[in-house]
């Protein structure tokens, strides 16, 4: 089946509002003059506090990217001070929402069953979760990357129906590689693309691993983008610092199509 490239774009806390509008307008100049090609889609995950700016700006100039998200809490509302909704973000307008990346099980104590509580709420306001998962430099080297990784989609995807995994996207982000400028192989990122593929089959079946969308995330680069997207079981990039410059993002979105 071909499946449609997901690149995305994770800004982490950088851009305020007004650095998040030039973005866009930047952006948009770019694919004016050379659009993604056909079968690229891309979404833009800045801050809280730029959603609002991103999506106008986006909307205003028809950028043809899908606005998301970062993060969300797992309730739709209540007593959690500082926390953001599923609810809000689908009413903003957000189509895709990262949740359980890596920084967040490690900064703020996200365990699985948390991560599992936000899918839930994601896709209880009809967006689409991007579920990150990912081994350690330890685990991979003590030979338990696959382990992990099984374990981390066991908990967020068992008990689901087949029809509703298949629509999601998973991210997988090795944390020895996300923000160190080191990169897997694509070998690497190949070998674990299609062990999530197989984990997914087992979990929820043929249809769901059939549908379900594997992103490779951890210091890609217009460079390495290329090699990465051509492995048959990766469907897409999720992009950190590189995804932070428009040239730099949008030449991402178009390596090697
Ligand atoms: C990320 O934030 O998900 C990420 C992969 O970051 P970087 O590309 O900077 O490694």
């Amino acid at each position: 089946m071909t499946r449609r490239v997901l690149v995305s774009g994770n800004w982490k806390m950088n851009h305020n509002h007004f650095e998040s509008i030039q973005f866009v307008q930047k952006l948009a100049a770019i694919l004016r003059a050379s659009p993604l090609p056909s079968g690229r889609d891309a979404s833009l995950h800045p801050p809280f506090t730029s959603l609002r700016s991103v999506q106008t700006a986006v909307e205003s100039d028809a950028v043809p990217v899908a606005l998301g998200a970062q993060d969300c809490h797992g309730m739709d509302r209540g007593a959690f001070t500082g926390e953001v909704s599923a609810e809000m973000l689908a009413k903003l307008g957000v189509s895709y929402v990262i949740v359980g990346h890596s920084e967040r099980r490690t900064y703020f104590g996200e365990t699985d069953e948390i991560v599992r509580a936000k899918l839930d709420a994601v896709l209880r306001h009809a967006m689409t979760p991007i579920l990150c998962v990912g081994e350690t430099l330890d685990e991979r080297q003590g030979g338990r990357a696959e382990e992990k990784v099984s374990a981390q989609l066991g908990t967020a995807l068992s008990k689901r129906p087949g029809s509703v995994v298949g629509g999601l996207v998973v991210a997988y982000e090795p944390i020895w590689a996300i923000g160190t400028g080191e990169t897997a192989t694509a070998s690497d990122a190949q070998h674990m693309a299609a062990h999530i593929r197989r984990e997914v089959e087992r979990l929820s079946g043929a249809e769901a691993a059939g549908g379900i969308r594997v992103q490779y995330g951890g210091s890609v680069t217009p460079e390495n983008a290329r090699v990465l997207l051509s492995c048959p079981d990766v469907d897409g990039l999720l992009v950190g610092g590189a995804s932070l410059g428009a040239e730099g993002f949008a030449a991402i979105g178009r390596a090697g199509a």
